[in-house]
């Protein structure tokens, strides 16, 4: 299990994770659900050991990093790496030798191109890919449904439904309740750098509720139409 206790973090003198409190457990999808800067990426960032932070996370690995896929909202690429040798230096970064990439991509991904000309939706494919030759313990995946195709979005779930069935722990981020509410066992709700709300799967249509009147309240009607 990983355990966030009290986790805190400061930019400048602005706080954006205020005193968080979480616990994942194997073979389980956790949803993170929050409006644009809630501080969903943050949190993803310290878990992942991408930036310092205040309070604690546990894990019952040596090195969470060392067992941590985190597919990131905009993945970026070196210039002059091709698909190939993208996927295969993720794979020697984890010790993982003569891996069949062709007869494994299921994307179909050009993997003979240069990385950095892939469109939006391939790059999030191909960094998907990577983290999942690593066969890693635990995945963060920041909006891993954006800016890809309905057929790559229907592929995407069917991985995370795999996953959970491998007892791998899955984090995943959606600013679209509606895509977490399919694939989720429990949503967290982050506001302004806390979790507001916890929700399983027989609260969700109470959260999703209140997560629209949060955001549209009475908004349209001041428009007049
Ligand atoms: P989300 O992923 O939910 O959209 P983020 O974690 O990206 O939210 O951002 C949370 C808050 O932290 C925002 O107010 C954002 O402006 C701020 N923030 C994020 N990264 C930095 C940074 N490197 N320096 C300063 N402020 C940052």
């Amino acid at each position: 299990m990983i355990a966030i206790t009290n986790l805190r973090k400061h930019y400048g003198k602005k706080e954006v994770l205020k005193g968080i409190s979480l616990e994942f457990e194997p073979g389980n999808v956790y949803g993170v659900v929050g409006k644009n800067g809630a501080g969903k990426t943050t949190l993803f960032n310290c878990i992942a050991g991408l930036d310092r932070y205040g309070g604690d996370i546990s894990s019952p690995y040596d090195e969470l990093k060392n067992h941590l896929g985190f597919l990131e909202t905009n993945p970026q690429f070196m210039s002059l790496i091709t698909g190939r040798e993208y996927l295969k230096l993720y794979c020697i970064a984890r010790g993982i030798k003569d891996e069949d990439f062709d007869s494994r991509n299921i994307f179909a991904l050009p993997l003979g191109e240069y990385a950095t000309s892939y469109s939006t939706g391939m790059k999030k494919k191909l960094a998907l890919m990577a983290v999942l030759l690593q066969k890693n313990e635990v995945f963060i995946l920041d909006e891993p449904f954006n800016g890809v195709d309905i057929q790559s979005n229907i592929m995407i779930s069917a991985i995370i439904d795999e996953l959970r069935r491998r007892g791998k722990t899955v984090i995943i981020s959606s600013h679209i309740f509606s895509t977490l509410s399919d694939t989720c066992d429990k949503i967290f709700l982050m506001k302004d750098g806390v979790i507001s709300k916890r929700a399983t799967k027989e609260q969700y249509a109470a959260l999703e509720a209140e997560m629209m009147n949060d955001i549209v309240g009475g908004e349209v009607e001041r428009l007049m139409l």
